[in-house]
């Protein structure tokens, strides 16, 4: 902790230094709940008096009229009065209701300690001439000290002023009820002089109390609304802040801007931990200088958000990445992303971050785009997610989603090996979805466990079904995410299932995609190890879409390959035919000598089937033998003798 000096600490006795605005607001709003019981104190005391006086002077027949009656007691309406508009302004004032303003407030309640002074001043007089302590002046001084609080240099100055002026004047013009003039007495003066002492010192101590509560809530606030590492402030504050300039100026002249790092984790990687912090920090700062005039924050990990004016924001991306720029090096490439978002009237900025973050998302993956803008075509997709994130569970629930079978065939003799099930979802407001539409944002919102659970559940259904008829099933693959196996326990799920419907296991294969094995996670091998244990085949899903082939196959233990339908795109191309031959070819050597079954995907003529047979690939699957399509009509094709079941099924 930063040690103060001697001269900061006196100063900071008297109150003189500077108050941050939140201490400045604590203190006021203290003094303004001090005057909430203070005007009951007065409304309780001027009612009191009212009902004195009437019961003294009014029913005995003294002040019987209204203009004496009021002439004698209008001070003690006055009073009430104030004390009631102090009490309903104090109210209101600390339940939000009405203006904050620090002007009204501090001469409210400056006007109100003034009337409490005088009040007491005024009673005070009449009591000393009647030989009385001064007590109603110690009482309205005691609040004007101790209630309300005051920098202790203010306090000391008025504490002191007040009472020397006071006790002097009483000295001077003190007078008895004849009207002879009448001293303070000595021992009197010593007695107020104490008090004014002691009064002091509470004060002073009163006030270093409340400010250290001041300072202690506002260090607990700072921390809730700035971001730990940067300092800058959070997502939270930024929103909040940003609701506030969108109400106050006009939204059409401002942009929502959300910065993104590309290759930042790498970055980490490289350079380090503490590297990476180190660039962070470096771009608060520069955040904090490029959009000083604006709002800003840092969301979380590499991603910062600014709401800024339209006129001159191109140059101030510039600057942010002029700022990057400089901590790229040869080897490692920093390049900000940025995704604009134009608030209408009724924005809410929290909606609108999210809309900024997907403009900036969409481009995460094109090396060439560095800048895109929310538009309507995004609109539509942002909204097909929300609303796919927003109805997943209902869909389950009201079984709006399908599994479609499509056929595999043995490539010799064309009978059917299996099908592989493959999720639609058919809604009654946004009609018919493909598993591209919704399982990558069910797999990014790690939401896609939930699905896959329901159809290997109804997969198991459909087959138990056919069993229970006495008819003949064939095995199902299904499609398995790499995060299936981190969000659930997915081979004890599987083998619930199976128990449940009573399935044999060679009916069910499990396809594992390619891109899921990228990342060495040692959960998904002991979890293929437990699959081959209990007797599942793994298939190994669109092998030579992703980059890391040959390794997956080297490291993971398959029992079919399924050969990606990107080497038959365009097959009936004849420039193209002659690679795709050689590649497929290729593969379907590399995993006989692995000793792999095989599966080519995308098949979709006779004249690619053919050349698939001849070069000794298993299994074929594509629109050629059939499109995905429901269990019905996948029986209906087998009673109509479009395809076999065969009796060959592993
Ligand atoms: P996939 O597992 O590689 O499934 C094959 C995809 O290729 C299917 O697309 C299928 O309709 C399509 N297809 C099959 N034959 C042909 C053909 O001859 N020509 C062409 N052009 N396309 C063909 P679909 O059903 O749209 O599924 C796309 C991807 O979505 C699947 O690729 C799979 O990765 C994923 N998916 C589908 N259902 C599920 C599911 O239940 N769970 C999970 N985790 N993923 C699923
Ligand atoms: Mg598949
Ligand atoms: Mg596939």
């Amino acid at each position: 902790m930063e040690k103060k000096s001697i001269w900061y600490r006196i100063k900071d006795f008297f109150g003189f230094n500077k108050m941050s605005p939140y201490e400045k607001a604590f203190h006021r709003d203290a003094n303004i709940r001090s005057t909430f019981f203070m005007a009951l104190i007065i409304i309780v005391l001027e009612s009191w008096m009212i009902i004195r006086f009437i019961k003294k002077y009014v029913l005995t027949g003294q002040y019987a009229t209204f203009e004496l009656f009021f002439k004698y007691s209008k001070n003690y309406w006055l009073l009430l009065f104030i004390g009631v508009f102090m009490l309903i302004y104090s109210a209101l004032y600390t339940y939000n209701k009405i203006s904050r303003s620090p002007y009204i407030s501090t001469g409210l309640t400056i006007m109100f300690t003034g009337v409490c002074a005088y009040f007491g001043w005024k009673v005070s007089e009449s009591d000393f001439s009647k030989g009385r302590m001064i007590l109603c002046f110690l009482t309205m001084i005691l609040y004007a000290a101790c209630l309300l609080i005051w920098r202790p240099y203010i306090s000391i100055i008025m504490l002191s002023v007040i009472g020397i002026t006071y006790i002097n004047y009483l000295d001077v013009y003190g007078v008895d009820l004849e009207g002879n003039h009448k001293g303070v007495l000595e021992a009197d003066m010593i007695n107020y002089a104490t008090f004014f002492i002691s009064l002091i010192a509470v004060v002073v101590s009163i006030y270093h109390q409340r400010h250290s509560e001041a300072r202690k809530s506002a260090k607990l606030i700072k921390a809730s609304i700035t971001d730990d590492l940067t300092g800058i402030p959070n997502a939270k504050e930024f929103a909040e802040k940003a609701e506030i300039l969108i109400s106050t100026s006009d939204p059409s002249k401002l942009i929502y801007l959300f910065f993104n790092i590309a290759n930042f984790r790498t970055y980490n990687d490289h350079m380090g931990y503490a590297k990476g912090n180190e660039l962070m920090i470096k771009l608060a700062e520069g955040f904090s200088k490029v959009f000083e005039k604006d709002v800003y924050g840092r969301m979380s990990d590499d991603h910062f958000m600014a709401l800024t004016r339209i006129e001159g924001f191109e140059d101030r991306i510039e600057q942010m990445r002029q700022i990057l720029k400089k901590e790229s090096t040869d080897e490692l490439y920093l390049e900000l992303k940025v995704g604009g978002y134009r608030p209408t009237e009724n924005s809410d900025p929290r909606s609108d971050i999210d809309r900024a973050r997907y403009a900036v998302h969409s481009i995460s993956h094109h090396a060439d785009k560095t800048y895109i803008e929310y538009d309507k075509k995004m609109h539509d997709g942002f909204h097909l997610r929300q609303y796919i994130l927003n109805n997943i569970d209902k869909a389950i629930r009201e079984d709006y989603i399908k599994v479609y079978y499509q056929p595999v065939v043995w490539s010799d003799d064309k009978k059917l090996c299996g099908c592989e099930a493959l999720a639609r979802w058919v809604d009654p407001e946004v009609g018919f979805l493909s598993p591209g539409a919704f399982i990558p944002i069910l797999e990014e919102c790690r939401q896609i466990n939930k699905l896959d659970l329901c159809i290997y559940e109804k997969v198991c259904k459909d087959l138990r079904g056919k069993l229970d008829n006495g008819e003949k099933i064939f095995p199902v693959s299904l499609n398995f995410s790499r995060l299936d196996f981190e969000l659930m326990d997915a081979v004890s799920e599987l083998e619930k299932l199976v128990e449940k419907y009573r399935i044999p296991k060679e009916y069910l294969h499990v396809e594992i995609t390619e891109s899921a094995l990228t990342d060495e996670t040692g959960g998904l091998k002991s979890a293929m190890e437990t699959l081959h244990e209990k007797g599942y085949s793994i298939w190994l899903d669109d092998f030579g879409s992703g980059y890391s082939s040959l390794n997956v196959l080297k490291d993971y233990d398959f029992d079919v390959l399924k050969i990606d339908m990107v080497f038959l795109k365009n097959y009936e191309n004849e420039s193209i035919k002659e690679n795709a031959r050689k590649i497929i070819g290729t593969i379907l050597d590399l995993a006989c000598a692995l000793n792999m079954k095989t599966l080519t995907e995308g098949v979709e003529s006779e004249e690619a089937a053919r050349f698939l047979t001849e070069k000794g690939c298993g299994r074929l699957q594509g629109y050629f033998y059939g499109k995905p399509m429901t269990f019905e009509d996948v029986y209906k094709a087998i009673d109509g003798g479009k395809l076999t079941i065969s009796d060959e099924i592993l």
